[in-house]
């Protein structure tokens, strides 16, 4: 598939970035999923022209059919990976289906999202880890398990294989496409469903996950990974560099430090708040249609 502007991210920051680069008359594919937004399952008050409570989901659905309006074309799935591709950038979805582009916006949210159980913060870089491409070789031969949803989960678990003795899949429900979905059977991960309640240690490394419903797998290793592959990745395909809070840096026109590369929204720092979000939507918008144009 080929497009002008490819946005990465189906939140307000993505969408707004879309409204504006459509109305600019370049062609306009937004990658990612509403149901990955830190707006699901919020009410916002805070908005401008929206008085009383807005519910997140009602935001999200009233702004994919504004940017469907203006010809945004919108593609239900993760981004994989990212690549320069001659003058333009090239992204692999989760299916293995490609599209090309001439400029890309990142409107990923924030990266490394929190499972928030005990054990968690405690354990981290003692056997809790949120990224399994980082850390894979430190767990050679021994068991461990990845806990997501989504297509960075799933894509870890099969990574895993590779190292791990066991890998299990913790979902409480998987969403990903089919072929991934055929890799990760292939490859011989052994699903559980739920996540966990609690990470437990034993001389403070990782020994056991205790599931919702009590029970334990014994793992040295879990790996939380919701939601797609962060920003943070994504940008170092692009030999970007984010910052030490995995953010994207970008100047008052919302580009990063590769020409064709803009960032926008909770990406890009504090705060973390729909109105930044859409302020940013709108300049990064404009100018990666701009530069499409030029
Ligand atoms: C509990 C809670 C309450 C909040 N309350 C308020 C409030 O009252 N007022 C307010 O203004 N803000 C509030 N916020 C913050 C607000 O939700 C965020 O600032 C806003 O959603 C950021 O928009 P965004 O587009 O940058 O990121 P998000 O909305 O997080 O969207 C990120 C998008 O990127 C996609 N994505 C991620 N990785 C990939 C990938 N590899 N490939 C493709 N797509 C990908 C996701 O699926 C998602 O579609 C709240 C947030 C939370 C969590």
């Amino acid at each position: 598939m080929e497009t002008d502007v490819l946005i990465i991210g189906m939140g307000p920051a993505g969408l707004q970035a879309a409204i504006h680069a459509a109305r600019k008359k370049v062609r306009v594919t937004v990658v990612g999923k509403e149901s990955g937004s830190a707006l699901v399952g919020t009410h916002i008050e805070n908005y401008f022209g929206t008085p009383g409570v807005i519910g997140g989901e009602q935001l999200l659905s009233n702004g994919v059919k504004q940017a469907e309006s203006f010809g945004a074309v919108m593609v239900r799935q993760n981004v994989s990976s990212l690549m320069k591709d001659g003058d333009g950038f090239k992204a692999v979805l989760e299916s293995g289906d490609t599209v090309s582009c001439r400029a890309v916006i990142l409107a990923t949210g924030i990266s490394r999202k929190k499972l928030g159980v005990p054990g968690e913060k405690e354990f981290l870089g003692k056997g809790v880890s949120y990224c399994a491409s980082c850390d894979c070789n430190f767990y050679k031969g021994v068991p461990v398990m990845i806990v997501g949803n989504e297509s960075e989960a799933a894509e870890s678990a099969v990574l895993m294989t590779k190292y791990a003795s066991e890998v299990y899949w913790s979902a409480e429900k998987a969403d990903i496409d089919a072929s991934l979905a055929a890799k990760v059977k292939d490859a011989g991960v052994r699903m559980l469903e739920g996540f966990p309640a609690e990470i437990l240690a034993e001389d403070g490394k990782v020994s056991s996950a205790v599931m919702k419903d009590g029970r334990g797998v014994a793992v040295r290793g879990v790996f939380i990974e919701l939601g797609g592959r962060s920003s943070a990745d994504l940008a170092m395909d692009l030999d970007i560099m984010p910052e030490m809070d995995d953010t994207i840096k970008v100047d008052r026109n919302c580009k990063s430090e590769l020409d064709g590369v803009y960032a926008c929204g909770d990406v890009t720092g504090r705060p973390w708040q729909v109105a930044k979000a859409v302020g940013e939507g709108n300049i990064a918008g404009m100018a990666a249609a701009e530069k499409v144009k030029k």
